[in-house]
């Protein structure tokens, strides 16, 4: 099909569709937004495709769900070419990737980079979102597509005197574009998430010395990551059709892996043991898998909590710093379990020192230090691998207005409320890609995105074949859906630890489980139906009957 000529980027340009983000979720986007003939622009505050591997350039940054999974799996062509390296690919080859899909689907011509979108106002005349960007255009559009990512408004911590300070200052999540190298340098990590698991291994090989500051140890799995021989891609290739079928429709996490057909307790010690060290030595999220009741019931989640911080013990030669590194704050896997390289074994290296500040917060930065404890530990670089503003703060980054003027900051004080996940009532036509109230975070977020992302354009053909300019969530299906998501959290162990799937690392932002954890397959299905029974729970209004939206009441 040929590609619509959108308009370039100019004051009062008007297109179907103004997508937010370019990362993976806004590239498909706009890739099943050509094949509808709609005409699309894409507008990224990055200088570049990729989102997450865009920004995310520190050392040590590779993904943690397996590459022959965390893919694309749209084009059977391109999942066919594509040669992964390693079992879990660094970011550069990631986002080499995102440029390849860029280029081999002629994306580009639809973004518009560097450019930042600061406000999206809803006409309820004309039913069109008024959008104006960074660079002082003002465009409508029909809709609005909000893929902004649920990781990427990184959070700079409060930090007494960290404007003082006179070294280096990286965010792991705004790592600079050139190489950075910490060859000879006294180098401080604070933060013990993903991130900072990640690089302090790679970090602690070059620097002098490395400080590592930890408020909250983490539960972290042994990647096991290698070289994929061509066999390993091909055996994945030969079987794709099933690995892709399971991952959208059977699996709950969106990864290939068998599901566990029984609970912790039902085996007896040593069998339990050799089934926790079989997937320690095979490596990776799957460790979760092992049975089905680790996030559901506290005894059988607290075997593999305490295999684990044993794992710990028997790497980490000094007892002080093992125990200081052996989570123990919430259970195993209740905030999203880490994959590591050498994370536990840089310990043991004479250039790394574990700072708790848990017991001896960070009292302030100093010109050449960190003080902590009333101690002041010396350094000449500061990672800061401080996380996210998860879930809504790139789109709370962004002002929305819906119906009657209600901003979605407004309505969101309390914390998000969508109908699962795709929109927010009151604010038509506007969808999110991943939004809280859906999987996202608590899956292989490519599988989620795609799956989202053809919801949303097969929603769209409907409504073009309908003849529906607009559509909206219905207040009351957003009140059950968000009572549901809440319901099923709650069912689990997960909202027992303070992690940013509950907003409880930004300090007040409402205390909220965001995703929805039912599960990828049991969502899918759940979306399909609403879709099957003409998009039950959303209101349409047709060109012919304009602001009277019957949802909205
Ligand atoms: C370090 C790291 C490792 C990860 N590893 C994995 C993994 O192994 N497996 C997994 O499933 N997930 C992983 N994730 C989650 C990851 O974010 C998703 O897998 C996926 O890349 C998200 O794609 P996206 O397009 O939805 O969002 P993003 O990749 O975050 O892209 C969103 C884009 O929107 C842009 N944007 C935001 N607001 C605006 C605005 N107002 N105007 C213009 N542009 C805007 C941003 O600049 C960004 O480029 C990881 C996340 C991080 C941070």
């Amino acid at each position: 099909m040929p590609v619509p000529q959108s308009a370039p980027g100019k004051a009062s340009a008007s297109y179907d569709v103004v997508v937010v983000g370019a990362g993976f979720a806004g590239m498909y986007m706009l890739h099943r937004l050509r094949g509808l003939g709609m005409t699309a622009r894409v507008y990224e505050q990055g200088s570049g495709v990729g989102g997450t591997w865009y920004w995310n350039r520190y050392p040590g940054a590779r993904c943690d769900i397996e590459s022959m999974q965390y893919s694309y799996s749209f084009s059977d062509e391109l999942q066919q070419e594509w040669d992964w390296s390693e079992r879990y690919a660094p970011q550069p080859e990631i986002l080499k990737y995102a440029n390849h899909v860029a280029d081999r689907f002629n994306l580009r011509s639809d973004i518009q980079f560097d450019t930042r979108v600061e406000r999206a106002q809803f006409d309820e005349e004309s039913h069109r979102w008024k959008i104006v960007t960074s660079d002082g255009d003002t465009v409508t559009a029909q809709y609005v597509v909000l893929a902004t990512g649920c990781l990427s408004n990184a959070r700079m911590p409060e930090i007494k005197g960290l404007d003082r300070f006179k070294g280096k200052v990286y965010h792991t999540g705004h790592w600079p574009h050139e190489a950075v190298d910490f060859t000879g340098q006294r180098v401080a990590v604070i933060g013990t998430g993903s991130s900072g698991i990640q690089s302090v291994p790679v970090i602690a090989e070059q620097a002098s010395h490395l400080t590592v500051f930890q408020r909250t140890a983490n539960f972290s799995i042994p990647a096991r990551n290698a070289a994929l021989s061509e066999e390993e891609r091909q055996w994945f290739r030969a079987k794709y059709a099933d690995i892709r079928y399971f991952a959208r429709e059977v699996s709950r996490n969106g990864i290939y892996t068998e599901i566990p057909d029984r609970g912790a307790l039902d085996d007896r010690d040593n069998e339990r043991r050799a089934r926790y060290e079989a997937r320690w030595s095979s490596g990776g999220l799957t460790f979760m898998s092992v049975y089905n009741d680790l996030a559901l019931d506290k005894a059988a989640n607290d075997t593999a909590a305490t295999f684990v911080r044993e794992k710990i013990a028997e790497i980490v030669k000094d007892p002080a710093t093992a125990k200081l590194l052996q989570p123990n704050s919430h259970p195993i896997g209740t905030k999203r379990i880490c994959v590591d390289t050498d994370y536990f074994a840089a310990f043991n290296r004479p250039n790394v020192t574990l700072v708790d500040i848990k017991s001896n917060p960070i009292e302030e930065i100093t010109a050449q230090a960190v003080r902590a404890g009333g101690k002041d530990y010396e350094v000449d670089a500061l990672v800061l691998a401080t996380g996210f503003d998860a879930m809504t703060g790139s789109v709370a980054k962004i002002d929305i207005s819906g119906r009657d003027g209600l901003t979605l900051n407004q309505k969101w004080a309390e914390g998000p409320k969508t109908y699962l996940g795709l929109m927010s009532a009151g604010f038509p036509n506007l969808f999110i890609v991943t939004g809280p109230g859906s999987p996202s975070v608590l899956s292989n977020v490519i599988v989620s995105i795609e799956q989202h992302v053809d919801w949303i354009a097969d929603c769209l053909s409907h409504m073009r074949a309908q003849g529906c300019e607009a559509m909206e969530a219905s207040k009351d299906a957003e009140d059950k859906w968000v009572a549901h998501v809440n319901e099923l959290a709650y069912a689990t162990l997960y909202p027992q630890a303070n992690s940013w799937y509950m907003g409880a690392n930004v300090p007040g932002k409402p205390r909220i489980f965001m995703p929805y954890i039912g599960g990828v397959g049991p969502y899918r299905k759940i979306c399909d139906e609403v879709a099957a029974k003409g998009y039950e729970g959303f209101a349409m209004t047709g060109a012919e009957q304009p602001r009277k939206l019957a949802a909205s009441s």
